[in-house]
Order: structure tokens, then C-alpha cells, then sequence
């Protein structure tokens, strides 16, 4: 619950620069810490969000940060160091940082 409740609060801060990946939808973070009413999981047993447009901004950006990614065995983001991050912005290989895609974004973006 201690971590739910430091989501909620600095879910206005932006996503941090070093993090990569993408969602591949397993819905480990729509259960924490327990499921939420509105996880649904569709035929192929991958996670959708039934609330996916009204979704609160600690859902949107999970994970925010590393030390807020609390489910780094099935998640699909992960975060680079912050010296290969520097290495990457100094030859310009550092790829803009985009909005998360939680669990259901690939089922609403096809309806
Ligand atoms: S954000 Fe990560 S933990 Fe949450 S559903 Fe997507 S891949 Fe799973």
C-alpha cells in the first residue's frame, strides 16, 4: 500500500528519461497491491483496462521510474543506466522518451 500511495504522488512528475521498452500487457501493475476492479483479460489471457480512457496517471506512466518499478520480472519497460543514457544523448543515439502504454492500450487502440 506504501508504494501505491508514493505512485499516486508523484504521478504528476514526468517519466523518467532512462527508462525503455514498452507494455506487452501482462497486468502485473494493475494488481498492485491487490487487482483492480476494472483488469479484464481478453481471449489470449493478456491484460486490457476496462476504465483504459479515464485511467488515472499513476496507471498511464507505471513505471515512472526504476526505484517505482515494482514488477521488473514480466514487465515489459525497463531502465538503462544513466551513464549509457549519457553515451546515447552524446552520440545522439537517445530516443525521445514516450507515454507509457498500459495494460488494454493495443485492445482500445484497435476498436
Ligand atoms: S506496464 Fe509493465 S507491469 Fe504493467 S501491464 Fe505493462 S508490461 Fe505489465
Amino acid at each position: 500500500m506504501k508504494h501505491k500511495l508514493n505512485r499516486f504522488l508523484t504521478s504528476l512528475l514526468p517519466v523518467a528519461e532512462n527508462r525503455r521498452g514498452e507494455c506487452n500487457r501482462c497486468g502485473a501493475c494493475c494488481k498492485l497491491p491487490f487487482p483492480c476492479p476494472f483488469l479484464r483479460f481478453d481471449e489470449e489471457g493478456l491484460s486490457t483496462c476496462s476504465a483504459y480512457l479515464v485511467r488515472p496517471p499513476s496507471c498511464r506512466k507505471y513505471p515512472r521510474t526504476e526505484s517505482e518499478q515494482l514488477t521488473p520480472e514480466t514487465c515489459g519497460y525497463y531502465f538503462v543506466s544513466t551513464e549509457s543514457l549519457r553515451d546515447q544523448l552524446r552520440a545522439g543515439k537517445a530516443q525521445p522518451v514516450q507515454e507509457p502504454a498500459p495494460a488494454g492500450a493495443a485492445a482500445y487502440d484497435q476498436q
